[in-house]
């Protein structure tokens, strides 16, 4: 049974931190906003390492203090362990900024997704959760609102001006619009688990992130967690991994035997909880606004997780499209037009990670090539990996394309006028 019609000036689908930014920034500019989540929080989610310029929208939403009380632990580097365990120096953010936002975090995400939930409630959002947006409402080519689903027959039409769609991977407006194009060229398979009491390495390297590597471009995440957790997943082409049975703890186990370093610090601890698996394709929505209507992370694209850009997107295009949003407003127009900034930010970011990624997986490269021929290229890709893309990559593209044949840039993903 239909329930009344329910009115805001901004309607968020989905409460992970690509929505709940939006909807903070959005409330603190006195607009009326409603979250809508369609599970009970706190819930699990995988993708819990950050990269240093997640600090900005976090700082801008009031988290910044809150994350020190979460007691996460910190991450001040990342490092690349190759197959026989031989390390490399591990890479100190410091040694790039001096910024706070050197030291960052690993974060539980059912933790952290529900402390920014309970933050924007703080600053005047209304959330529902345990209710699923079932469709968009459009009214020509304007989106209207969302018809909402709190179980079994139970229908609610939420209405406003503008619609952020937050949805993730479920990607609400991707599948109602059929806007989802994938990346072909970047599929792949994990599959994870949670290890308690697996070895930390000492000092300010505790709560590094190593990626660790092995045969040929599949390789491991390794990334300490609190409550002495340890997420540890390997990535990698389906016939590697799947190549002589489809029981993940076999897998898991087979893969760990196989690289040194994983098998030292995996030994004094066990295995909590179950496996976990899933198969990622890149892809980017068609479009990534159009009237009354803005698609923010994942519900906006997802890039292959090797470098942790996932939350760093998911933050900044909250951010930015809530910005976009506020400033429509002020103007009294929230035509697709209002969003060509954001989509062309957002797109040349992702491009510029999206670059890195297919070097990553390139057959005969490594990134030591590229910095032994051109060392002051070094800076340019570790500012891809703190975050730090609102610069000139010509440069680094051109050296790059010494070495392998870059992707086409996609050409889609703008704002639909
Ligand atoms: C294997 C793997 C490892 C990863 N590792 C990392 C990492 O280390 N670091 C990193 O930064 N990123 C990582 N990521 C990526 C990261 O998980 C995502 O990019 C990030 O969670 C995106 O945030 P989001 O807010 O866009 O979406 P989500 O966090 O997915 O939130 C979307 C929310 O929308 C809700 N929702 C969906 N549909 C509806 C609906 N119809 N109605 C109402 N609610 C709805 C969902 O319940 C969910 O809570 C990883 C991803 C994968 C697959």
């Amino acid at each position: 049974m239909a329930s009344a019609t329910r009115e805001y000036d901004c309607l968020v689908v989905g409460g992970g931190p690509a929505g709940l930014t939006a909807a903070t920034v959005l409330a603190d500019a006195d607009l009326r906003v409603a979250l809508i989540e369609g599970q009970r929080f706190p819930r699990y989610k995988v993708g819990e390492s950050m990269i240093p310029y997640n600090y900005f929208p976090l700082a801008r939403i009031g988290m910044i203090e809150k994350m020190a009380a979460l007691d996460f632990p910190k991450k001040y580097s990342v490092q690349f362990v190759g197959r026989s365990g031989r390390q490399s120096q591990p890479f100190y953010f410091s040694e790039h900024l001096d910024h706070p936002c050197a030291q960052t975090w690993q974060v539980t995400r059912d933790v952290f997704d529900a402390s920014l939930m309970d933050n924007a409630r703080e600053h005047g959002v209304e959330v529902f959760e345990g209710l699923r947006a079932e469709r968009l409402i459009e009214e020509g080519d304007r989106t209207v609102g969302v018809e909402c689903s709190d179980g079994p027959g139970g229908s609610q039409p939420f209405v406003a001006r503008m619609t952020v769609d937050a949805s993730g991977g479920a990607g609400l407006a991707m599948r109602n619009l059929k806007w989802r194009i994938d990346d072909k060229g970047l599929k792949k398979w994990a599959i994870w688990a949670y290890y308690r009491g697996a070895k930390r390495d000492p000092g300010r390297d505790e709560g590094a992130t190593t990626i660790t590597y092995l045969e040929g471009k599949n390789w491991f995440w390794y990334i300490p967690l609190r409550d002495d957790l340890v997420s540890v997943g390997a990535v990698g082409d389906r016939d590697y991994l799947y190549r002589d049975t489809g029981d993940l703890a076999t897998i898991f186990k087979r893969e760990v035997g196989k690289n040194v370093w994983i098998r030292e610090h995996l030994a004094p601890g066990r295995v909590e909880g179950d496996y976990y698996a899933c198969v990622h394709t890149s892809y980017r929505a068609r479009y990534c606004a159009k009237a009354g209507l803005v698609l923010v992370g994942d519900a906006l694209s997802f890039l292959d997780p090797v470098f942790s850009t996932g939350l760093y997107l998911a933050l900044v295009s909250g951010e930015l499209a809530a910005d976009a949003i506020i400033e429509g407003f002020a103007q009294d127009d929230l035509s697709g037009k209002r969003f060509r900034s954001y989509g062309e930010t957002m797109c040349t970011r992702i491009e510029i990670l999206r670059r890195l990624v297919y070097a990553f997986y390139a057959r005969d490269f490594s990134f030591k090539q590229i910095i032994t021929k051109h060392p002051h290229l070094k800076g340019a890709i570790t500012d891809c990996l703190i975050g730090h893309l609102d610069r000139d990559f010509s440069e680094l593209n051109r050296g790059l394309s010494e070495f392998l044949d870059l992707p086409d840039a996609i050409t889609h993903g703008r704002a639909k006028m």
